[in-house]
């Protein structure tokens, strides 16, 4: 950790940023967000397995428009979030100092192309777990998946922290905020709670980094990782895109090639 903390503090003696956001120890042993604006803050600086929240999340805040130049300590889904931030033209090149800890060694990106080799050379499997799951869910009739959603999402109190967790849900006006028209009811109950998951996946289709943030978040533990995890498989298999991994814009939901299958209308 003493590598991390020196190179952070070198970057503030030499005015290179003037706000880092990492993480520090929380009360139950996870890494919490944190965020130092001086050297001597970093001793509370840590970077273990426990830091998993994704730290792309408040780069978007306007909270931070006051720092000149900031730095992040990225996990996987914080270095999979940028990419696919960029990819959107959210973050620019050289806009932030991205570090990361691999292997107890500390690697400063040169850029976002530096990010993007790298996420290459470590996406891991998807987990075995997740995807029984879902072959589970995909194994029953319409009916038994309809009764199996309508019954998680009726749980849902509409407190919105699975946005508010989401790196990739940016938007300044949310639609479920919107009253004229008012696209989705408010009342956290059965049919806007339904129109409010519904437009949640769709936004994030094809995008989703499939972090976790949002299950973490969720107060009610309801599974909704697994609909925009569905939704990013048929991308994936049908488009080959995956979400995350390249730098330049390629929106499979955005675009059309006159050859792509037609297998849906029918
Ligand atoms: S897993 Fe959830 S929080 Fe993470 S990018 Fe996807 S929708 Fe957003
Ligand atoms: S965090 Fe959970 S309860 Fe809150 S809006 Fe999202 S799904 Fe509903």
């Amino acid at each position: 950790m003493s590598e991390l903390i020196n190179k952070v503090s070198q970057f503030f003696s030499s005015g290179i940023i003037d706000l880092f956001i990492g993480y520090k120890k929380g009360r139950l042993g996870e890494g919490k967000p944190a965020f130092f604006t001086k050297p001597e803050q970093l001793n509370e600086l840590i970077f273990d397995e426990n830091c998993i929240v994704n730290l792309a999340v408040y780069l978007r805040k306007p909270e931070l428009k006051k720092y000149s130049k900031i730095g992040v300590l990225a996990n996987f889904g914080t270095l999979r979030a940028l990419l696919q931030l960029a990819a959107e033209n959210q973050i620019a090149d050289g806009q932030y100092l991205i570090l990361t800890v691999a292997d107890g060694k500390v690697l400063e990106f040169a850029n976002l192309k530096a990010i993007e080799e790298y996420v290459a050379n470590n996406l891991p499997k998807p987990n075995p777990e997740r995807i029984a799951f879902l072959k589970e869910i995909e194994s029953k009739s319409r009916e038994e998946r309809w009764e199996f959603w309508t019954r998680e999402l009726a749980s849902c109190i509409r407190c919105y922290a699975c946005r508010a967790a989401c790196p990739l849900c940016y938007c300044e006006q949310c639609l479920v905020e919107c009253n004229q028209p008012q696209w989705v009811g408010v009342p956290p109950t059965g049919m806007g709670n339904l129109e409010w998951h519904i437009v949640r996946a769709m936004h994030l289709a094809g995008r989703c980094i499939g972090c976790g943030e949002c299950e973490a978040a969720c107060p009610m533990e309801i599974p909704i990782g697994f609909l925009t995890q569905k939704l990013n498989m048929a991308i994936i298999s049908n488009f080959g895109q995956v979400p995350g991994t390249k730098l330049e814009p390629d929106y499979a939901l955005s675009t059309f090639k006159v050859d792509d299958k037609e297998n849906f209308i029918r």
